[in-house]
């Protein structure tokens, strides 16, 4: 069950600038999130992600622009009058405490009494699948359990929004996919709006319920998982969130008849003999198949087009073997997809 998502706003950045002399780290960027949210702010290395998130923490403050969180500005409020907590990639654990008290470390600052600190602990404890390890210490735990700790403690205060800054970046992929799908199941659990920052695109694909995709500062994109991988708004987004397809100028306007640049996910082109007749309302283009991938379930195939350019088609390994899919190397094939598939970019971006 997805957690509950209000149409009340819990963040709203308004035209926000954050610039460190020459760098615009954060340009100009307006957003709403709501109440409930599971939200990614997704983007390569630089592109301004973290220094939203501090923005939004009260670490920084803005250049220009405003911040409220659930209706109130907050220039000026210093972090730990803010209703958020943070979760840092490091875990930021006190290596010489339980992990107890590393969990409690929050209520005994608001001087919540003993018995009922504990009780919140071992509830946080279990939610994060870690019952009875109150008396390690982190340097007794896994990165993996070390994690959740540091989750467990920022969520023990009940904060309304949670800033995660690539909470899963030190674990290894197995660990970090398990962690993804149980930190989507504790958020839907809590409810409290979690707002996410990863450079991984997968990640935020499968665990967000919407997302925004950063480029130098600036938001290109603001949608659900699936707005922003069917219908990408600009060139940069089709690239950044899963394989680029990008046709444009004339090689787009041989195959299309427009010179507009549009994408296409490679998954949904079919590839056929050079001589099958293309169906009514399919877009279809000849060429040759210049490197093929062997990727187990599935083959990437790069086809380098008549007119001009390449496309990447991946298709599933169904009655395939890795012979058969790789003796297609350099022959001629012609490659189909509906036309509903071809998505409009505008070509900025980079
Ligand atoms: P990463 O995924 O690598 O953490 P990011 O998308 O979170 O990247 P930011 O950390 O927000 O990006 O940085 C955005 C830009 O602002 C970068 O060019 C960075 O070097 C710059 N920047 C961030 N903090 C400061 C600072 N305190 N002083 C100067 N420049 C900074």
């Amino acid at each position: 069950m997805a957690a509950q998502i209000k149409q009340s706003v819990a963040v709203r950045l308004a035209d926000v600038c954050r610039y460190f002399g020459d760098v615009k780290a954060v340009d100009h960027v307006s957003l709403d999130i709501y109440d409930g949210e599971f939200f990614s702010l997704l983007g390569p290395s630089g592109s301004g992600k973290t220094t939203c998130l501090r923005l939004i923490a009260g670490f920084e403050q803005p250049t220009s622009g405003s911040i409220q969180l659930h209706g109130d500005e907050v220039a000026g409020v210093p972090p730990y009058e803010r209703d958020v907590n943070t979760v840092f990639q490091d875990y930021a654990l006190f290596p010489h405490m339980t992990v107890g008290d590393n969990v409690a470390y929050g209520l005994m600052i608001k001087k919540v009494p003993k018995v009922e600190r504990q009780r919140r602990v071992s509830e946080m404890l279990e939610m994060v699948r870690l019952p009875g390890l109150e008396k390690r210490k982190p340097s007794q735990l896994s990165g993996g359990q070390r994690q959740r700790v540091a989750l467990a403690r920022a969520l023990v205060n009940h904060p309304r929004v949670l800033l995660l800054d690539e909470p899963l970046g030190a674990l290894d992929l197995k660990l970090r996919q398990q962690m993804q799908v149980e930190l989507k199941a504790i958020q839907e659990q809590v409810g409290i709006t979690f707002i996410f920052v990863t450079h991984d695109q997968e990640e935020a694909l499968t665990m967000s319920d919407r997302l925004a995709v950063f480029n130098h500062g600036r938001i290109e994109q603001v949608g659900t998982p699936a707005d922003v991988y069917e219908r990408p708004a600009t060139g940069f987004v089709a690239g950044f969130v899963g394989t680029s397809n990008l046709i444009g100028g004339a090689v787009a306007e041989q195959i299309t008849g427009s010179r507009q640049t549009f994408t296409v996910r490679p998954e949904k082109i079919r590839m056929v003999a050079p001589d099958q007749a293309a169906e009514a309302g399919m877009t279809s283009a000849l060429g040759k198949v210049r490197d093929v991938v062997y990727l187990g379930m599935n083959t990437r195939y790069l086809v380098e087009l008549d007119a001009g350019g390449d496309l990447t088609v991946v298709q599933q390994n169904l009655e395939a073997t890795s012979m058969d899919v790789l003796s297609a190397k350099g022959s001629r094939v012609k490659l189909m997809w509906n036309a509903v598939n071809n998505r409009p970019v505008e070509a900025s971006g980079e």
